[in-house]
Parts: structure tokens; sequence; C-alpha cells
């Protein structure tokens, strides 16, 4: 549990060194110490930290991958890619997309109209630009202004209703530039794991076989079927097995063989989707989904080849849009702990009498003799002795002072006696665990930063950022400061987490969640108005590495703005309530009102030492 099964996960992406967690890259710098240097700023709250150069290794693995398998099979299609938007649309993630996949024309993919305006203006010339989801007439409008922008624009439509438009569009506004068009196809062929929707013959989107031959022919009788350039498939996110979309790339493979045979001469790409998986996996010790991208690309390549050369068509350029894959693993929320509830069961806040019940004597004597021997038996003594003594208590036979005793000596025995028996765990010893399990309150709020959790249950690996040498004892469960009972990673049996026994009065304890740069942050909401933590991106040297502060998190004025309420409005109101109140003295009405102000103008996560 030590490594908090860094190797499953972590992709080489961190290292454990001298008890520190560090990025495995260039000057290996710890996460520890990169938090400690926004923090030294007087930040305080949950912390969102990208690291750019880990977009970049999975743009270039994506590329090199699909690169090689081209090579290797002979393949005469190219190779293109799109990130979408809809994964992560923030300007850090943006900017490192089209930066670091600029060499390759790595392109965008937008399913909305903000997100096609977004990428109309952030993509770099020559690379393609996707667009999906459902459309309205505008939005088709905007991509014809995208094609006579000169832009490599190419609407999917997703039914037949929309390739009318399209041709009511090219028809009504013959100044613009046709774009190209893509058709996306509906398969028999479903995907797997949580978020599989997105095929099979019931799913949202796509045009069945009959549908896709009307769309021939519409587009031949408008003149538009040059235009026709791309079919389309996705099958869903975070693919746990590869037999689906082998299933789907020979149904989707021998449609576009099909509709090349029957006139559509300018069809040459295929755009096989998302899907690519990133492991989210830390407590099986064994990956969640059962391939690699070596196995993936080389596997799309060589059935397309093999499709193409059976039905004596030309290899087709080859289209992805994964964005998980790219963007999850970028990001990382550091969360710092604020309390452990149990920290009242330390021994230092025993108070014996001089005189102190039978039972607790006998408690107390337990506690100082167990040993590895006879640990099991003196721990069965202990649970027999609280139930007693907990029935004293209902009687009025011992007091207050004596039951907290008695219940720090309990909580105590049975954690000493996990220590002593952790290489020989019973039933007994691991449903022990449960009772004993530590609550680490989080300065972070779970709705915010991880709402998969909180919707679907997708577990993100989390660890400390330090103390990695000494073994984890407290099982553990972590709350959000929320007031929602759902701001909570309860302790699992099945999936159980471990963290240090830390004295926060004495250094301060930091969890980091990983795999959060996908999704998470435009799903997040502010839920008790606590908002986006403060975002830093970090680049890392061979020297050292540099923070750049991106987004402070709103202060508390400007969330409530953001739900409608008048920011100067509630500041009158909270001032002219100062002035008229009569106790609060003339002489400190000033700086009441400046304190105020200070409150309102920062965040609203806890302030503690934290
Ligand atoms: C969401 C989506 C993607 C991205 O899926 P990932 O699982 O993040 O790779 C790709 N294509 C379409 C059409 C999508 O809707």
């Amino acid at each position: 549990m030590k490594n908090y099964a860094l190797e499953v996960w972590s992709n080489n992406n961190f290292i454990i060194d001298q008890g520190l967690l560090k990025l495995n890259y260039k000057s290996m710098p710890s996460l520890l110490e990169i938090t400690q240097n926004i923090r030294e700023k007087g930040v305080r709250g949950p912390l969102l930290l990208r690291f750019p150069h880990l977009i970049k290794k999975q743009i270039d693995t994506l590329y090199k991958n699909f690169h090689k398998a081209i090579e290797i099979n002979d393949y005469r299609g190219g190779f293109s890619a799109v990130f979408p938007l809809k994964v992560n649309q923030y300007p850090q993630v943006v900017e490192a997309v089209t930066k670091e996949g600029k060499r390759y024309d790595y392109g965008l993919e937008a399913g909305s109209k903000a997100e096609l305006i977004l990428a109309m203006s952030e993509i770099n010339e020559n690379a393609p630009l996707t667009v999906n989801g459902f459309k309205d007439e505008e939005m088709i409008t905007l991509g014809f202004i995208a094609a006579s922008m000169g832009k490599k624009i190419t609407l999917t439509v997703e039914g037949l209703g929309e390739l009318e438009t399209i041709i009511e569009v090219a028809k009504n506004k013959p100044n613009f530039k046709v774009p190209s068009i893509g058709i996306r196809v509906r398969l028999h062929s479903t995907g797997s794991g949580t978020w599989a929707k997105s095929g099979g013959m019931d799913a949202k989107f796509g045009l069945t076989s009959t549908e896709i031959l009307e769309a021939i022919s519409l587009l031949k009788n408008a003149g538009l079927l040059e235009n026709l350039t791309m079919i389309h498939f996705h099958i869903g996110s975070q693919m746990s097995d590869i037999a689906p979309i082998k299933r789907a790339l020979r149904e989707a493979g021998n449609i576009y063989a099909e509709l090349k045979m029957l006139g559509a001469t300018s069809l040459s790409n295929i755009n096989i989707g998302g899907g690519l998986a990133v492991e989210y996996e830390q407590h099986s010790g064994k990956k969640s989904y059962n391939y690699s991208i070596e196995e993936f690309s080389s596997s799309v390549v060589f059935l397309l080849a093999d499709i193409m050369n059976a039905k004596g068509v030309e290899h087709p350029n080859i289209y992805t849009e994964s964005g998980r894959f790219i963007a999850a693993s970028h990001a990382v929320l550091i969360a710092p702990v604020l309390e452990l509830f149990s920290q009242d069961y330390q021994e230092r806040h025993l108070k014996f009498k001089q005189k102190n019940p039978p039972l607790i004597e006998e408690l107390r004597a337990l506690y100082e003799d167990l040993n590895q021997k006879n640990c099991i038996e003196y721990l069965h003594d202990a649970l027999d002795h609280i139930e007693s003594l907990l029935t004293l208590f209902d009687l009025g036979y011992i007091d207050l002072q004596d039951r907290s005793n008695a219940e720090i000596l309990v909580h105590n025995i049975i954690k000493k006696s996990l220590y002593l028996k952790r290489s020989f765990t019973t039933n007994e010893l691991f449903e022990l665990q449960v009772r004993l399990q530590e609550r680490y309150l989080i300065n972070a709020s779970i709705f915010q930063s991880l709402p998969d959790y909180w919707g679907l249950e997708q577990n993100f690996p989390v660890m400390p950022l330090h103390h990695l040498e000494l073994e984890p004892l407290h099982p553990a469960s972590i709350w959000d400061i929320t007031c929602d009972s759902d701001g909570e990673i309860g302790f699992k049996e099945e999936k159980p987490l471990y963290l240090h026994d830390i004295d926060l009065d004495e250094e301060e304890y930091f969890l980091g969640f990983f795999n959060v740069g996908a999704y998470q942050e435009t799903l997040g909401m502010a839920h008790n108005l606590f908002t986006h933590p403060s975002e830093y991106t970090v680049k890392i040297d061979e020297e050292g590495f540099e923070i750049t502060f991106d987004k402070e998190s709103k202060n508390i004025l400007e969330i409530l703005e953001s739900i409608g309420y008048e920011k100067t409005k509630i500041l009158n109101k909270l001032k002219e309530e100062i002035e008229k109140s009569a106790f609060i003295a003339k002489k400190e009405k000033k700086d009441t009102l400046s304190l105020l102000e200070i409150y309102l103008n920062q965040n609203g996560y806890l302030r503690t030492t934290n």
C-alpha cells in the first residue's frame, strides 16, 4: 500500500523518491515543494496544478504509435487527430494542445456553438476542425463561415435533418464556401464500460443504413456529393475492452467501402471517434482495460487495410478524437487536509483519576502489555470491556471522564493490534478497520473538483504527497467541506484507502487526486457556492520549475454575482446595517467594514492554517 499502486495508474508520470512524490521529468520536483511554493504566497484552499509536458507526452504517444502502425502495415492512408473540446475547454489546456500539436497538425473537435467559435479562433493553420453534436441552421452557417475563412472544417451530420439544412444553406448563401461533410453512422456494435451509451442501434446519434443511402441521394441531387469526405462513429468513452471497437471498425469500414463503390469519390477519411481509456484503478492492483495504445493503433490500421484490400478500395485516412487519453493525466488536484477527526483519540487526551473504575484499570493494563503474541486475546477482552463500560455509563455508574478514557484506550488497543497483526489479517481484524477509520477533512469540494465521483462513482487515484517512506496505517475516508453527506469518499473494505497518522498541529498534510484533467472542470458545480480551485501551470525544465498563476478562485462576491445577485446591493446593505448597529462601537465601525470587505473579496474555502 506504501506506493498507492503508482505503477498501475501513473504511466510513469510520477515516482516516489525519499518519501516524496515527484514528477518523473527533467529536474523531478516534488509535488510538495510545488505546493509549498504556491502556499507561501498566502494561497489557501484547493489547488489545481497543470503540467503541460504531460499533454505533450500523450500527443506524441498517440501520433508515434499510429505512425508506426502505418509503417509496419504498409498502410497507404494518413493519420490525423483532433482534440474534442468538451473534454477540457480551459485556455491553458487548449494552448498546450495547439502548441504541442502544431508539428502534427493536431486539430480540434467542437460539439456546440461556443466550442465551434473557440475552435475557429484557436486552431492551428492547416489543422482539421470537426464538428459533431446537434446543429441548427445558425451553427451550420457558422461552419460555412469557417470554411470561407479557410479552415479545414468538416460538419458531421447526426441525422438527415441536418443534411437538409446544409443543402439549404448552400443554396441560400452561395457566396460562402461549402464545408466538408461527414456522416455519423449508427452501428449495431456498442462499446463497453460506464460511458458505452454512444454506440448501438438505440444510440442518441447517427444515421442508419437506409438513412445513409438517402443521404447519398440527397447529396447527389444537390450537387454536393464531392463535399462528402468523412464517415464517423464514436462508440463511447473509456473503452475497457478492445473487442467492441474492432467490431465497430469492421462495420464502419465496410460502410465506407460500400459508399466508395456507390460513387462517393471524395470520401477519403474514416473517423473512429474517441474512447481510449485512462487508468483510474488504484485498488485491485490490475489494469482496468485490456489493451495498450500499441495494440489499439495496430489493430485499427491492420483491420482497415484488411477490409479495404478485400474490397479493392483505397486506404482511407484515419482520424481519431480521443480526448480523455490526451488530457486526463495533465491535471492534479491538491487538497490540504484540515482535520483528522479521531485525533481526539490520541493518548495525550487520556486523563486518569487517582482512583479509576476496575475495568478501566484493566483496559489500561491490556494496552500497556499488548504484544504480538497476546494481542488477539487482549483485543477480545478490550472489546468485551468497552461494552460493559458503556452499559455502566448508561446506568450512571461511571462518569463522562471514565467513558472518554475507556474509548481512547479501546481505540488505541484496536489500532495497535491491527499494526501488530498487519501481515496476518483475519476477517475480524479486517472488519475492525471500518470501526477505526479515520476521517480526513479536506479543504475542497468533491462536487466542484471531482464531479464524476459524485455522479458516477468514478474513482480517481488519490495519495499523500509525502511520508511515503512510511506504511500508512489509518483506514481512511475523505470528507469535503460542503455540508452535504454526498461530499464524501467513504472507506470501502473492497477498495481500502490507508493514510498516515498525522498531527496537523505539527505539520501539513496534502492529498493529491490524479488524472482529473478530463471532463471534471466544466462539469464541476458550485454546490454550497464553493468555486473552482485556484489554478497554476507548472513548467519543468532541467534546472527546476516555473509556476504561472492562471486563475484565482472566484471570491465570495463574484460567486454571488454569478448566480444573479448584485454585488453592490449586497455590499451596501451590509454597510448600512453596520452603520446602524447599536452593538458596534462608533470608532470600530470603520475597521469592521474593512474586515468584512477583506472576507468578501476572498474565496469561500476555509482559511485555517491549512
Ligand atoms: C466525447 C466525444 C469524444 C471524446 O471521447 P473520449 O472518451 O474523451 O476520448 C470523441 N468523439 C465524440 C463524438 C465525442 O462525443
